[in-house]
């Protein structure tokens, strides 16, 4: 007889959590400390969705998204999970920029770019400190009006170098463009250079093993194995519909409220159904963009390499001529960024020397190729990257000892994101998160949207948004206001 994964399940809980990336994980922390009954269901086998890891034989480890993330992590982390958490995020000093318009190595904080945007890059100061105060001074719930280009072209007419050097990391990051509201790359851009780049030291199986004991102590009933099928509604009685409840692995569950950490597009038209929702707010969900996906090659050095740590932790490398958003996602990769990982990034574990290549990918060019065409791709993908790494790794094709490829079909598999979406949606998603609970009562979203809200640490702190209004609405059947909590987590964000 087959596993049976909801053995020993309640038959109602106040709050069903749907999916366990950073996002569900911390809504279900907070709502089960505040004395919530807790059901968290994870379709995969383990926790974490893009925040994973796979192992390999030669005790490997790869991590998938554990490239860097912003300082604020310290704080969400010590607040809504645990201080031995946050006592193992620690700087990334070494993040290199190779391109055909300039050559670096910096901390990735302000005072460093201060300083090199006026002595490498003979920028005027007044114009330097300028554009920092802009971008520090965005927020939330700023003007959505105003493209990073034209806030690029404000502070630095013509100057496509200063915008690489700007916006190209961001782009990695969270897979914003030129096109994209400026205060998306604002507030990312910021967060980024308070303090600079950190890691979670022990790798992303310690970090997540160690939320799962969180959860297990906070109460939360943690389910692996439970594709969640359908979030059901009824009528409120006073209008609208509100949500009754799940179905997962064919069981019914009653809930007084869902957060879906599924893709927002997914938990709309999927997982609830168009019919339950306004004409005007499904015409907005259909016209939310999905963001890219992204490929990545894992290469795995022998354990006694002697790769030098002034290899960097982060190197940015492009041989296109300039910045442009289209060179970054085509197939033709121009643009890869490598990370480093050394012994000290598993202090406890066997020693390794880990390179992950990561460049952005469009789903539409995988998607549909055959299997000989697709293993075909992928393995091109692990030569043409061998390739170029050898420029700073030196005859790395014979220092290698593992190598291969995922895809966006990889990505799609492993987390069923739509498109294989990195990044969740682009920006006009979050307003569509945010109007979830208008259109039906007790239904929410919490997961990477909109740019702002992707990332570790958007998507963290997007859980705990979601988390303070799921709370609010089981206590006052959601008539209070959630704007303080909201407030303090957005003034959180800007301050890193
Ligand atoms: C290649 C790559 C590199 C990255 N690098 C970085 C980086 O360096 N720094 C950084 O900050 N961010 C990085 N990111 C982004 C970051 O990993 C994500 O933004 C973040 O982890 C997303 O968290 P989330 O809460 O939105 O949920 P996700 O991680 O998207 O997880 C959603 C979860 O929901 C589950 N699920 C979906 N549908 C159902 C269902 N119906 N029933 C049950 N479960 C379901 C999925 O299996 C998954 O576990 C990277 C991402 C990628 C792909």
């Amino acid at each position: 007889m087959p596993k049976d994964f909801l053995a020993g399940a309640q038959d109602h809980y106040d709050v069903v959590v749907i999916g366990a990336g950073l996002a569900g994980l911390t809504s279900a922390n907070i709502l089960a400390r505040q004395g919530r009954s807790v059901l968290l269901l994870e379709q995969h086998y383990k926790l974490g969705g893009l925040a994973t890891w796979f192992k390999r034989p030669g005790h490997h480890i790869f991590d998938i998204s554990l490239h860097g993330f912003p300082y604020g992590m310290v704080k969400s982390c010590r607040r809504y999970w645990s201080k031995e958490i946050a006592d193992s995020i620690v700087q990334l000093t070494g993040i290199r920029f190779e391109n055909p318009m300039f050559s670096l190595q910096t901390d990735f904080t302000r005072d460093d770019f201060t300083k090199k945007l006026i002595e490498d890059f003979r920028v005027d100061p007044e114009t330097v400190k300028a554009f920092f105060d802009t971008a520090r001074g965005m927020n939330f719930y700023d003007d959505q009006q105003t493209t990073a280009r034209e806030l690029f072209d404000k502070f630095f007419p013509g100057r496509e170098d200063v915008i690489r050097l700007l916006m190209e990391p961001i782009t990695y990051a969270n897979g914003s463009t030129l096109e994209d509201p400026a205060i998306s790359y604002g507030i990312v851009f910021s967060n980024f250079m308070s303090k600079g780049v950190f890691t979670f030291e022990g790798g992303t199986d310690k970090l997540v093993t160690a939320m799962g004991e969180e959860l297990v102590k906070s109460g939360v009933d943690v389910r692996i194995k439970c594709d969640c099928e359908k979030v059901h509604t009824a009528s409120s009685g006073n209008g609208g519909d509100k949500v009754t409840g799940v179905t997962v692995n064919g069981r019914h569950i009653k809930c007084d409220a869902v957060v879906s950490n599924s893709n927002l597009k997914s938990t709309i038209f999927r997982l609830v159904g168009e019919d339950k929702f306004s004409k005007d707010f499904v015409d907005d969900a259909k016209a939310v963009r999905i963001n890219n996906s992204s490929t990545q090659v894992y290469i795995a050095l022998k354990p006694d390499d002697p790769l030098e740590e002034s290899t960097g932790d982060l190197l940015f490398t492009s041989t296109a001529p300039t910045f442009n958003t289209e060179a970054l996602l085509s197939r033709d990769v121009t643009s890869r960024t490598y990370s480093m990982y050394y012994p000290r990034t598993r202090p406890e574990g066997r020693p390794q020397k880990l390179i992950v290549s990561s460049t952005n990918a469009r789903w539409e060019d995988w998607a549909d190729l055959p299997e000989d065409e697709y293993q075909a791709s992928k393995q091109d993908l692990c030569e043409t990257t061998l390739d170029a790494l050898d420029k700073y790794v030196p005859d790395v094709r014979n220092r290698a000892v593992h190598v291969e490829a995922s895809t966006p079909r990889t990505f799609n598999h492993y987390t069923h994101h739509l498109a294989g979406a990195s990044f969740g949606t682009k920006f006009e998603g979050l307003a569509v998160s945010r109007a979830l609970p208008q259109q039906i009562g007790g239904l929410y979203h919490a997961g990477s949207v909109g740019i702002i809200m992707s990332g570790w640490l958007g998507a963290m702190n997007y859980g705990v948004i979601v988390a303070n209004e799921v709370d609010n609405h089981l206590m006052t059947g959601g008539s209070g206001s959630t704007a303080d909590a909201e407030a303090g987590v957005a003034a959180d964000m800007a301050a890193g």
